[in-house]
């Protein structure tokens, strides 16, 4: 692969991190994942809203303007003949030259890169059959909303979920789903009103969940924007995840209980329909 790597476009195995990089000793790095389908960047502009919003709350300087982002993603696509998958950019502090934990003086230049990831998006096979997931306990830090780098604890409730048999996670807090590991998580309740997660700082504020909100509310879905507790999840009428590389996604079991009768929902299945229809029409 060809990556972008600190204003350069060069060969994956030439770039190159100091061991003094703040994202490497500190998890001092956000990042965003895009989806690419038809060569095209789907939802760029909520993209770059969010990663403007993560460096400015980790009081981190802009790198480029959005054109110049999108120009140089654009040739990251082109030079790795990206049809359909995923694009991952990611800025980190930089490496003052030694290790402290003070952030250092704005001089310090961030370490910015980006890569691709080919994948099949749309013919993905959860989209029919569901995904299971587990509840377990949600012991991120208190700042979920910033999309950092420092994804340890995601990463250890996947392999908790797949030991346990699942898919994957959704976490719990108070007796709270808060989301996915790495999406955000909706139900249809039994009354079928759609309820997902209020904006708050105890999760990742979705671009997904953000465009799925709103084309639910064009099509005359009843949604609300409040937590859901784990036996309301375990008795929805559907569940599904959203996220850049899942759109939308049903779930037909919770905690080994069958969601929608083991199947994919009505409501998920259509806003699946809807997402990727609008995110095909406003791809750039
Ligand atoms: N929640 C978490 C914890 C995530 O890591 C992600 C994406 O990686 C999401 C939600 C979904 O966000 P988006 O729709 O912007 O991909």
């Amino acid at each position: 692969r060809t990556v972008f790597f600190n204003g350069q476009f060069i060969p994956e195995g030439e770039a190159k991190v100091s061991i003094f990089d703040r994202g490497y000793l500190f998890a001092d790095a956000v990042y965003e994942v895009v989806s690419v389908l038809d060569r095209k960047l789907i939802d760029f502009a909520g993209h770059m809203g969010r990663l403007a919003r993560s460096l400015a709350e980790m009081s981190m300087p802009p790198t480029y303007h959005d054109e110049q982002w999108l120009e140089l993603l654009r040739a990251l696509i082109d030079r790795n003949n990206l049809n359909e998958g995923l694009i991952y950019l990611q800025i980190s502090r930089g490496n003052p030259g030694d290790r402290s934990f003070y952030w250092p003086s704005a001089e310090t230049a961030p370490t910015i890169l980006a890569f691709t990831q080919n994948m099949a998006l749309l013919d993905n096979p959860a989209a029919s059959a569901g995904l299971s997931v587990v509840t377990l306990p949600d012991l991120r830090w208190g700042r979920a909303d910033i999309k950092t780098t420092q994804l340890l604890y995601a990463s250890m409730m996947k392999m908790e979920a797949k030991a346990a048999g699942a898919d994957d996670a959704w976490l719990e807090r108070d007796g709270l789903i808060t989301e996915g590991t790495s999406q955000n998580a909706h139900i249809v309740n039994s009354e079928g009103v759609l309820l997902s997660h209020q904006l708050d700082r105890n999760i990742l504020h979705g671009i997904t969940r953000a465009a799925m909100l709103s084309l639910a509310g064009g099509m005359n879905i009843r949604y609300e924007q409040r937590a859901f507790t784990v036996a309301e999840a375990e008795t929805a009428r559907e569940a599904f995840v959203t996220s850049a590389s899942t759109f939308v996604m049903p779930v037909t079991s919770i905690n080994g209980k069958a969601i929608g009768g083991g199947k994919p929902g009505p409501v998920a299945g259509e806003l699946r329909r809807a997402y990727i229809d609008w995110a095909m029409d406003n791809a750039v």
